[in-house]
């Protein structure tokens, strides 16, 4: 089926056609591993992730996925640091060596990342790759050297930055946001990574050392610059190292298109020579009571908070896939839980869909009201998944499970199988599941759970618990120990 996609950048609907044949090249900014992620930032990951099961499973693409993990910013480096707050037992022992302390802190949040993902039913096993930032700086360092050579960037005490002017005189910058150019003054700097629109200035490529903080040598036009880079020309490095230039289509949240994303068109053009990829598409905000969720507004619920509230991850997912992608999206528990409920209905109904019917009286479906391409109809429409669920809830109410025949079971169960190939939050064994092994990962966590409790450890108990759960697995107490199920 050919998919509709919204594109930023031209601001319409456009059929997507893939560069290279049959193959969909995705970059999807992924997160910075200073803490774990909240759910509003899920759901940006969640958007990619149901773009890249619809290129596969609807349009019938090879995908080639890439996330990239930002292991280098001011905050990660902060947090690193020798007597921060942030550091915990888990991450070992810090060192003398800046570099060692960014990597064992962001490695512990890395492993943390991809558990919660995967509780969220995220496909990990589809990334085409997840580059870490910190093991692309000599690739860095060559953008940052072919933007210099080309006249786009200047050094200033030890650190470079993108000339903006001069960029805009040679082609548009400001085409996924239109600048405010009466604010834009020549020649001023801006060295964090995120800022206004009303503060468009030159940003900073390559971050001058600070006393105390990780580093790394570089030449330029045979000044020594030990330094590192800043956070957008990541991107710009790792899409063309991975991917090559140009790719498919570039995911992030509506807060990423200025400055981060403007800034990647401006590196790769001014470097490369290649603009980087002909479509963009941008998640709206998970909100909480009318605000974006983020960890400046204190407004934030990490999912094993979430988890620790009773809440399940496939509920959480399902609740964010209830809304279309380009609507904001108001975070509640109520809502939520109304989800559940949906969920279970459809649940049942794949169980019944396995169990013997005595009398069936529907042997027959209309062909307006085929289920495969209704629903994925809707996803075809700008990963459309309200309607497409609205949809899916019709047919279920017009053809109950228990007056299907039997073949009709089976196509409409092989039809559920597919549907779920992107929603991912059903189960298709019979009612009754056969016993699992438990993996010795989980027995293990729950046996250190059993210990903490039995030492009084409890804050310790409760995050194993929580852990466990994010795993997949549940534990029920017992009166002098505990069983271990799957969820
Ligand atoms: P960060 O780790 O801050 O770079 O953010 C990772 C991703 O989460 C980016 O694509 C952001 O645009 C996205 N994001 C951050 N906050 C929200 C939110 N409240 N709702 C949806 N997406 C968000
Ligand atoms: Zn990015």
């Amino acid at each position: 089926m050919k998919i509709q996609l919204y594109n930023s950048l031209s601001r319409k609907i456009e059929q997507f056609i893939p560069l290279n044949e049959n193959l969909v090249k995705i970059y999807s900014c992924g997160p910075t591993v200073y803490n774990h992620a909240h759910i509003g930032n899920m759901r940006a990951f969640l958007f990619a992730d149901l773009l890249q099961r619809v290129m596969r499973t609807v349009g019938n693409y090879q995908v080639q996925w890439v996330m990239n993990i930002t292991d280098i910013d001011d905050k990660t480096i902060r947090d690193s640091r020798i007597g921060s707050d942030a550091w915990l037992p888990e991450m070992g022992t810090q060192t003398k060596n800046p570099i060692d302390n960014l990597k064992k802190f962001t490695h512990f949040f890395t492993k943390m990342f991809f558990e919660d993902i995967n509780s969220l039913g995220i496909d990990t096993n589809h990334f085409y790759s997840n580059p870490r930032a910190t093991e692309f700086i000599p690739q860095m360092q060559d953008l940052i050297t072919r933007i210099y050579k080309n006249g786009f960037a200047y050094i200033n005490d030890g650190s470079v930055y993108f000339n903006v002017s001069k960029w805009s005189m040679a082609d548009k910058y400001g085409k996924l946001k239109n600048i405010d150019w009466d604010n834009f003054k020549s020649g001023s700097r801006i060295d964090h990574d995120n800022y206004e629109r009303e503060d468009a200035s030159d940003f900073v490529l390559w971050k001058a050392q600070k006393e105390g903080e990780p580093y790394w040598e570089f030449i330029l036009d045979g000044q020594s610059l030990p330094g590192r880079p800043g956070w957008h020309l990541e991107c710009s490095t790792m899409e063309y190292e991975i991917l090559g230039l140009p790719f498919d289509i570039h995911t992030g949240g509506v807060d990423l298109q200025f400055p981060h994303h403007e800034d990647e068109i401006a590196q790769s053009k001014a470097g490369y020579g290649i603009e980087p990829n002909p479509f963009w598409c941008h998640n709206e905000f998970l909100e909480v009571e009318g605000k974006k969720m983020s960890k400046s507004l204190g407004n934030f619920y990490t999912l094993r908070e979430l988890i620790s509230a009773g809440l399940d991850p496939l509920d959480i997912r399902l609740s964010m896939l209830s809304a279309h992608y380009r609507t904001k999206f108001n975070f509640s528990f109520e809502g939520t839980n109304a989800v559940r409920k949906a969920r279970t209905k459809v649940q049942d109904y794949i169980y019944e869909l396995q169990e013997k019917t005595e009398n069936p009286t529907i042997n027959s479906i209309l062909i307006e009201d085929s289920l495969l391409d209704n629903v994925f109809g809707e996803l075809a429409n700008d990963l459309h998944t309200p309607k497409a669920l609205a949809r899916l809830f019709e047919f279920l109410n017009k053809y109950p499970a228990d007056k299907l025949s039997e073949e009709l079971k089976q196509q409409i169960f092989a039809d559920l199988m597919k549907i779920n190939e992107i929603f991912n939050v059903w189960k298709f064994e019979p009612r009754s599941q056969e016993t699992i092994e438990i993996p010795d990962e989980i027995k293990d966590l729950a046996e250190k759970r059993f210990q903490a409790k039995k030492e009084k450890n409890f804050r310790l108990a409760d995050e194993l618990r929580n852990r466990i759960t994010i795993l997949g697995y549940s534990i029920i107490d017992k009166k002098d120990g505990y069983e271990i199920i799957p969820n």
